[in-house]
């Protein structure tokens, strides 16, 4: 609230458009929110709201779960999304550095520097730095080492070293096992998690996991019991409910009706009989059903043996086509000799109070992640943390490169803007002096967070780059200014790239903004489907403390 307040002191005294103000206050606040939280000692935030409590120090979750109020503070949040959902990381890093650019631009509107000299010099200097970027990676080591790496890298301050090593294996394994002639492909890793054990427990299968824990398939209320294990299973997908809905259906049926009704089901069971046919005659041992299956055919699928799952997810069924080759149809009728699947092994297991179901075939790349891990809670972190990684590692292998994290390539950054800005002649050598002192944020926001002295820190960092060593950084385990790559402390290049250039929009849409306009209706954007959050004012919202926000969710 302290630091709300400071700013909004600050830009008390600022002449000029008042509405421009409140807007980079709003994103520096929301900023200085998640600064706390940035690189592997950054602390958790606590969210609480509607009875729920919820520890994280994800800069992505953190920022989904609270209602920020302020369109500027949103413009930052959304830097958050973009980054977390493009790259798998960093999200965190894009709104620190998003707060440090409308911190200095800020003091360059107090010293009479117009928004769009800031805005042309903000562009210039990603620019710039982007192109640097490829320079400073190193391209050699497209390997799974480099893989673990990075992985390690984006999640340590989340766990342990032993579980961060284990995961950052994990994730590596499972994300080359998808791998086909093509590449890898992310689609064909199913992520899995089960309450219950340690995560050392998390393991990779072959095949695709089907949660059967949430599809309502028994066994007991069906007369024969269903296999645990098929093998050499042909398979057919049904993408409808498997009922019928005659329209002479039985609502008008009374008491009196004994004769229609008899004939009524007479119909529907001979109807269900032929279903059952058309499945013996294709040898069909496994049915899933996208939707629910009627008793009477449970009943009478179960006495012909064949294992049948009904209330299949939507995203499972499209697994199930790629993993069999089935085809889905929507009635038994229509089954066909290239509609039907094949698995090796179906196989039901219980881990735990859960339930799921092993689909493999050795025609197919998928594989799933197991995760485990004590509570709810855990196993929800562990997933996230594992899908993060997934699309982290295909940055990677989209871009071959690597960056030094701990700072190093922010400092290395800074410096060649620094040397850069001196050949420009005009008032944009000043706002590319403000990138960099801006992207200097991150290593001295990692060396507090780490307790070290962050001038101290950047005085080292500074000196060991202009002495050549582009690769040195902070490694907040030691507490030492080091050369990241040595230290495994790596991310890929697009990572970084995107870092920047997700940033600079952000903030140089802010310094644009000319007022902000209160309307009736709702604003709608095209592909905006983030429910309550249109709601748009100006300034702190008064029932939050003069935060731009309040916690909601
Ligand atoms: P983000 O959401 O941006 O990924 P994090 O909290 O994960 O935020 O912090 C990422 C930052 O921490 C990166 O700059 C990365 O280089 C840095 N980092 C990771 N491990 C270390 C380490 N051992 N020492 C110093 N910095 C590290
Ligand atoms: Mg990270």
């Amino acid at each position: 609230m302290s630091q709300v307040n400071t700013i909004a002191n600050v830009t008390d005294e600022v002449d000029g458009d008042e509405a421009v103000d409140q807007n980079i206050s709003a994103g520096i606040a929301l900023a200085d929110v998640l600064r706390t939280t940035l690189g592997p000692n950054g602390r958790d935030k606590m969210l609480v709201g509607d009875g729920q409590v919820v520890l994280t120090n994800d800069g992505a979750s953190i920022v989904d779960r609270i209602d920020i109020e302020s369109p500027a503070a949103k413009l930052v949040s959304e830097v958050a999304h973009s980054q977390g959902g493009d790259i798998g990381d960093g999200a965190t890093s894009a709104i620190v550095l998003s707060g440090a650019l409308l911190r200095e631009a800020n003091e360059l509107l107090e010293d009479g520097f117009h928004p769009t000299t800031i805005v042309n010099g903000y562009g210039e200097a990603a620019t710039r730095a982007r192109n640097r970027l490829p320079e400073l990676a190193t391209w050699e080591n497209h390997d799974d080492e480099t893989r673990r790496r990075i992985v390690e890298t984006s999640i340590t301050g989340r766990w342990d070293a032993e579980r961060t090593a284990f995961l950052a294996d994990l994730a590596v394994r499972g994300y080359q096992a998808a791998r086909s002639t093509d590449g890898p492909r992310l689609e064909n890793v199913t992520i899995h998690g089960i309450a219950g054990g340690g995560t050392a427990d998390s393991k990779l299968l072959d095949g695709l996991v089907i949660d059967t824990d949430r599809s309502s398939t028994s066994v007991s209320d069906v007369p024969a019991p269903l296999p645990r294990r098929v093998e050499d299973a042909n398979v057919a997908v049904v993408d409808d409910e498997l009922t019928i809905q005659s329209p002479e259906s039985t609502p008008q049926l009374s008491v009196e009706d004994t004769d229609a009704l008899r004939r009524l089901q007479a119909f529907e069971t001979g109807e269900y009989e032929r279903y059952v046919d058309t499945l013996t005659t294709h040898n069909i041992d496994v049915l899933f059903c996208q939707k629910s299956i009627d008793d009477r055919l449970k009943a009478l699928l179960a006495q012909a043996g064949i294992l049948a799952f009904e209330r299949t997810r939507q995203d499972e069924v499209h697994k199930l086509e790629r993993a069999t080759g089935a085809s889905p149809i929507m009635r038994p009728g229509e089954l066909n000799v290239g509609a039907v699947g094949h698995a090796h092994v179906v196989e039901r297991r219980t881990l735990g109070a859960s339930e799921f179901t092993l689909v493999r075939d050795s025609a197919s790349t998928q594989v799933s992640l197991l995760l485990r891990g004590g509570t709810d809670h855990v196993v929800d972190e562990t997933e996230r943390i594992v899908v993060d990684a997934i699309d982290l590692l295909a940055s990677f292998d989209a871009r071959a490169g690597v960056v030094p994290g701990g700072g190093a390539t922010e400092v290395a950054l800074a410096a060649d803007l620094r040397t850069w800005s001196r050949s420009i002649g005009d008032r944009t050598q000043i706002v590319v002096d403000a990138v960099a002192d801006a992207l200097e944020t991150i290593p001295r926001t990692l060396a507090r967070n780490a307790g070290h002295d962050p001038i101290d820190t950047l005085l080292e960092l500074r000196h060991r780059h202009d002495d050549g060593d582009a690769t040195a950084g902070l490694d907040v385990n030691t507490g030492d200014v080091a050369d990241m790559y040595s230290r495994g402390i790596v991310a890929p290049v697009r990572l970084n790239e995107r870092l920047i250039a997700n940033a600079t929009e952000a903030v140089t849409s802010i310094l644009r903004i000319d007022g902000i306009i209160h309307v009736d209706e709702p604003v709608h954007e095209d592909g905006d489907d983030h429910d309550h959050q249109h709601a748009i004012s100006g300034g702190f919202q008064s029932d939050s403390h003069g935060y731009p926000w309040a916690i909601g969710h």
